[in-house]
């Protein structure tokens, strides 16, 4: 460890939730509102940038999947130089940081070398999609708890599937778009019944939000149908069919006092 000295820049670490610029905390836009240099990926959304303040330094390092634009070598550079400049720097990442979002990595790497560092929580996006498609993450009756997965991994995929299947649990899978027909399969081997209620949820918390409703079995036809992009959720489990429950509702009322539902961004695709 190279720690002889605290450097007099900060590098806050900020999470800044799955899209909608209302899911900011207070601190994660106070904290970009007081930033000099501002370091972020492709996962923060356009209305988020739009909050940047016109001071700020910006620097897009954009980690779209088979598109590194910046290393995540180049990354920390970036963030150690800036910080050891003094700079009040703001790294900011969609959802949490710390789920799935290398943020523990950066925080580790930053302390290590002297800088001063802080991390804000986000709305990670297991979250705050699920509660804009009307999903919850728990329900009474339907499941106890809940489990986030990534789907992606640098080799082979190292996940106790079979244990996933059984847990009884809302299964919320990040980066899982390209292993839709994988995750149907070894789930559905491990035990669980093919017509679980599964969702797509496609940008989130977004003015683009799109969700897809239908059954374990159909992930692939469901993604493929429907040309669902990243970023996107998967979402497995009995509690998707509260959102369902929710669209007949709503239909119901709108039939009712003779509103439009064609507004409407939930697609049930079964
Ligand atoms: N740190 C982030 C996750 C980064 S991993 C968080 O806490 O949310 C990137 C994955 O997150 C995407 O591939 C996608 O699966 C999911 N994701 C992030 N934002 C999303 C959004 N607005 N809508 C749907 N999925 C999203």
């Amino acid at each position: 460890m190279e720690k002889h000295y605290m450097s007099p820049g900060v590098v806050t670490l900020v999470g800044a939730g799955p899209g909608d610029p209302d899911l900011l905390t207070i601190k994660a836009a106070k904290a970009i509102e007081q930033a000099e240099l501002i370091i972020f990926d492709n996962l923060v959304s356009e209305a988020i940038r739009a909050t940047f303040p016109a001071h700020a330094e910006t620097y897009y390092v954009g980690k779209a999947k088979g598109h590194h634009s910046a290393t995540q070598n180049d990354i920390n550079q970036l963030l150690i130089k800036h910080a050891k400049q003094g700079k009040n720097v703001c790294r900011i990442k969609g959802g949490d940081s710390f789920v799935f979002g290398r943020g523990g990595e950066e925080m580790l790497l930053l302390a290590q070398k002297g800088i001063h560092v802080d991390v804000i929580p986000g709305i990670t996006a297991a979250s705050g999609c699920t509660t804009y498609a009307q999903i919850p993450l728990t329900h009474r009756g339907l499941a106890q708890g809940c489990t986030f997965i990534t789907a992606h991994a640098d080799k082979q995929l190292d996940l106790d599937w079979s244990a996933l299947a059984k847990l009884n649990q809302t299964i919320v899978i990040y980066m899982g778009l390209s292993k839709s027909q994988l995750i149907s399969d070894k789930l559905i081997k491990g035990g669980m019944p093919s017509n679980t209620p599964s969702a797509f949820i496609e940008n989130g918390s977004t003015p683009q939000q799109r969700v897809f409703i239908g059954e374990l079995a159909e992930l692939e036809e469901i993604q493929q149908k429907n040309h669902i992009q990243s970023p996107a959720l998967i979402v497995i489990g009995k509690v998707v069919s509260v959102a369902k429950q929710m669209q007949w509702l709503e239909q119901l009322t709108e039939r009712a006092i003779g509103t439009d539902s064609s507004k409407s961004n939930l697609k049930l695709s079964a």
